[in-house]
């Protein structure tokens, strides 16, 4: 049984499912993605994601028509397997067509393009053998183009998560895993930036994701870390 977090983007709520790994994901088109396909070879028991990672899913596999083999999806950070910064760790992107050959994986990678519901498309360079689309949100708190976005007290969302992962791993403790930037996960943020020497803000900017998912990416998991 996997506990799943899905932050909805167009009313800013967080709402909880538990789902069998068999089980479709919730707000999945027909079955078309379950648990098991989503975690990948995460072994959370806490997933998360987006209605509009989810929506976007449902619009390009309806178009494509058939099946679409995911491969990769949702990673904790601690887990490691992408970059310092990628999208996984959000839950919100995607690599799939392992399976299908050169054409049906163009097939997708245009269709996801042009689709305009992903916010961003690797080009077929990049990953010439399977396709990574991403439903990113706002802009990233270093470069506009990718990242995490700034967040602080009152955001919410699966950036949040990321960073309550973070601070709990490294033993600042957020009283739990649940999207919302209060006033725990603040005095968190507060308490790490002065430990690392950061401006203690409370904001959760460049220079602290880039401090924190540096360290927690290169460390993995530890005893405080919340399953
Ligand atoms: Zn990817």
């Amino acid at each position: 049984m996997a506990k799943i977090i899905v932050y909805n983007t167009s009313n800013n709520t967080l709402e909880t499912f538990w789902r069998e790994e068999n089980d479709p994901m919730p707000y999945v088109w027909n079955n078309t993605m379950r648990v098991r396909e989503f975690r990948g070879s995460s072994g959370s028991p806490t997933l998360w994601t987006t209605r509009q990672a989810m929506e976007a899913w449902n619009a390009t596999r309806q178009t494509y028509g058939g099946p679409i083999p995911v491969g990769y999806a949702f990673k904790r950070i601690w887990e490691g397997g992408h970059g310092v910064t990628s999208q996984h760790y959000a839950g919100v992107s995607f690599d799939v067509g392992q399976r299908l050959t050169n054409n049906q994986r163009a097939r997708i990678r245009n269709i996801a393009s042009q689709l305009g519901v992903w916010g961003y498309v690797e080009p077929r360079n990049l990953t010439p053998t399977w396709v990574h689309f991403d439903r990113r949100y706002g802009q990233g708190a270093c470069t506009t183009s990718s990242g995490y976005n700034t967040v602080f007290r009152g955001s919410r969302g699966a950036y949040v998560l990321i960073l309550q992962d973070c601070l709990n791993t490294l033993g600042y403790a957020t009283a739990g895993l649940d999207g919302i930037f209060g006033n725990a996960t603040h005095t968190a943020v507060r308490n790490f930036q002065g430990d690392y020497g950061l401006a203690v803000d409370g904001v959760c900017g460049c220079n602290t994701w880039r401090t924190i998912t540096n360290i927690v990416h290169a460390n993995g998991p530890t005893d405080t870390t919340i399953n």
